[in-house]
């Protein structure tokens, strides 16, 4: 049996240094606010080479924070990727301003830039690119209609601890950033946890106080604040998993590589299979390896009966989900082609070579399988 995903392995390979920060934590007495989410901020900070790190509870806090934050709220409008995880578009939901889907490219799934400009109208405060499955987005043509437009540049980089855009580090590329540490990601933590990046100390302080109850003094509260704070505990696992990420984000590569020159070789007898492309400019990380195939279904139901396991990122876009009726009609046909073809195969710090040829296997034994049309 190949999981899609299994945490053990690198935890266990942490241990040691994961039961020292237990340990360090539990005997200091200090659970909230203390020296390990202070060091580690500092240490997240200089790894994403940004000025200020902010540890909060989780991943849609942080991206909800920053636009609160900037005054974003009701009447305003946010340009969001129309194919992404929810929570890029519930944070803006969260603030009263209205969520405004853009198509992504259709070869990288991230946030096409020539489509941004129709969207923009007088109302529009804000774009959140999402560096979509580890891959950055292309943020050079981006941050220039920003400029142009005036408008706030928000990274969702819940998906690409480590990536880099043109040698730069995902996180510092926009006005502000905001990052998960749920368990699954990159850089997971053991729970829920979030942070937020900015090189802008004034909005850094705002969600310092946001985070903690409006309040920089205890019990003196200038605004009306929320309660979303990294705790200790996370932040400690967080300092161990940081020293690492370098080398489990190597190994993500090495094997989203073996895939890549495996799947290369049977794609041209598998017909309707597209594989990842990566821009030159990108350094992925390989948050998920996704394909594309026409036979989606059947070829996971296929995988599940070969013992691999595989998931879908995501099986339904945003705009229609129950949640947003008043979006149901909109056409986003590239959101809803990528959610019927898309496929993410097993891929985790630990997972073998030979893992990856018993997947690569059973894929071109699902697509020889299949009746040939003349
Ligand atoms: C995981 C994720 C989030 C939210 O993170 P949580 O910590 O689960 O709240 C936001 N955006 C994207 C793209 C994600 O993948």
């Amino acid at each position: 049996m190949i999981p899609f995903l299994d945490l053990k392995p690198c935890h266990i390979a942490l241990q040691n240094e994961l039961e020292q920060a237990f340990k360090r934590v539990m005997q200091s007495g200090w659970f909230i606010l203390g020296r390990e989410v202070e060091t580690f901020e500092n240490e997240f900070a200089t790894y994403c080479e940004v000025r200020h790190c902010i540890g909060v509870g989780n991943g849609l806090d942080a991206l909800y924070l920053v636009l609160a934050a900037q005054g974003i709220g009701m009447g305003d409008e946010v340009i969001v990727p129309s194919n992404t995880f929810i929570a890029t578009w519930l944070a803006v939901t969260r603030t009263g301003a209205k969520p405004v889907p853009v198509e992504p490219y259709a070869d990288t799934f991230n946030l096409d830039p020539t489509k941004i400009e129709a969207a923009i109208t007088s109302r529009t405060r804000a774009i959140i690119p999402v560096h979509l499955y580890g891959q950055p987005a292309d943020m050079a043509p981006i941050m220039r209609i920003a400029e142009r437009h005036r408008l706030f540049v928000l990274e969702d980089a819940a998906q690409a601890q480590g990536a880099q855009y043109m040698g730069k580090p995902t996180g510092g590329l926009g006005h502000a950033a905001a990052t998960s540490f749920y368990p699954g990601k990159n850089l997971g933590a053991l729970g829920d946890a979030g942070a937020v990046l900015t090189n802008d100390a004034e909005l850094a302080a705002r969600i310092r106080r946001l985070r903690n109850y409006g309040s920089d003094i205890k019990y003196q509260h200038q605004v009306l604040g929320h309660n979303t704070r990294l705790d200790e505990m996370q932040a400690a696992f967080l300092r161990v998993k940081l020293k690492h990420l370098e080398e489990a984000n190597q190994t993500r590569r090495h094997l989203a590589c073996q895939y890549q020159s495996a799947l290369e070789k049977i794609a041209p007898r598998c017909l309707g299979l597209q594989l990842p492309i990566v821009p030159q400019w990108a350094k992925p990380v390989w948050h998920l390896f996704v394909i594309l195939s026409q036979q989606r279904d059947d070829l996971q139901r296929y995988l599940l009966a070969s013992g691999i396991g595989s998931m879908i990122h995501y099986p339904l876009p945003p705009h229609l989900q129950a949640c947003y009726p008043e979006y149901a009609k909109h056409q986003l046909p590239l959101a809803q082609s990528l959610a019927q073809q898309c496929l993410s195969l097993p891929l985790w710090p630990g997972m073998s070579e030979s893992a990856v040829s018993q997947v690569v296997n059973a894929i071109g034994g699902f697509y020889q399988s299949l009746p040939t049309k003349f």
